[in-house]
């Protein structure tokens, strides 16, 4: 799905037939500075995702110059690993997440009751890879891409979780920061978001930007008063911090 010049959308089924729900991956095609993939979907869908990009942006996963990832999470660097070694693409993620991407750590929320409740897990973790990053993206870093990408630390959800925001078409990547249902816009699964104190304090910073699109890893793609739902979405999140 094309959401601005030269940014697609791919969602990608989370189990068979979609039943599961969808992963947001975002391509952004950039003929001088090389095409960049935006997260890595769960392990395994390297095919998904090789398919996804030639539908979408007519390029084949070897044509990736880079992947950036907005935090450490299972369903987000799963096929990482993969697309790299098909790629060589270079591998972008915050400091603070990339020793679980490493696989120097323990991915954050994979404990024994996670585990417990849902077994499914068990197997992704098991064929998950570690993947080195090559570079640490800090807040306020620019990327000179489709004109210009500017990161913004948005931690909570996990501590190196970043956003990315697209100056010219005025278009935020909020990977979990922020998710949505058939347009609406909400803040992050607090089931999944071990800081939601800080969380909704990422909220209220991603709020700051004007921003014509969001894009949510877990919920799609929001473009009906992007910048009044999320408004309403600070709100929300910071009475539910309770204050
Ligand atoms: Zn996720």
């Amino acid at each position: 799905m094309k959401i601005a010049e030269d940014i697609y959308v791919l969602p990608i089924p989370r189990g068979s037939q979609g039943a599961d729900g969808f992963l947001n991956l975002t391509l952004i095609l950039d003929d001088d500075n090389g095409n960049t993939l935006i997260d890595a979907g769960l392990p395994g869908q390297e095919e998904a995702i090789g398919g996804a990009l030639g539908d979408a942006g007519g390029i084949g996963v070897r044509d990736l110059r880079r992947i950036i990832f907005t935090h450490q999470d299972l369903d987000h660097i799963g096929s990482g690993a993969a697309l790299v070694r098909q790629s060589g693409a270079r591998v972008l993620a915050h400091p603070a997440d990339t020793p679980y991407i490493e696989g120097e750590l323990r991915p954050l929320k994979v404990t024994p009751e996670m585990l417990e409740q849902r077994p499914q897990m068990r197997e992704a973790l098991e064929r998950l890879e570690p993947i080195d990053v090559d570079e640490y993206l800090e807040d306020g870093a620019r990327l000179e891409l489709a004109g210009g990408i500017r990161v913004i630390f948005t931690p909570g959800h996990t501590p190196g979780h970043l956003s990315l925001y697209l100056e010219r078409p005025k278009v935020l990547i909020a990977g979990d920061a922020l998710t949505a249902e058939g347009g609406r816009l909400n803040g992050p699964n607090p089931s999944a978001t071990p800081d939601v104190g800080e969380a909704a304090r990422s909220v209220s910073r991603l709020a700051e930007l004007d921003v014509e699109t969001i894009v949510c890893y877990h919920g799609g793609v929001v473009d009906e008063d992007a910048n009044g739902q999320l408004r309403r979405v600070v709100q929300e999140t910071s009475r539910g911090r309770g204050d």
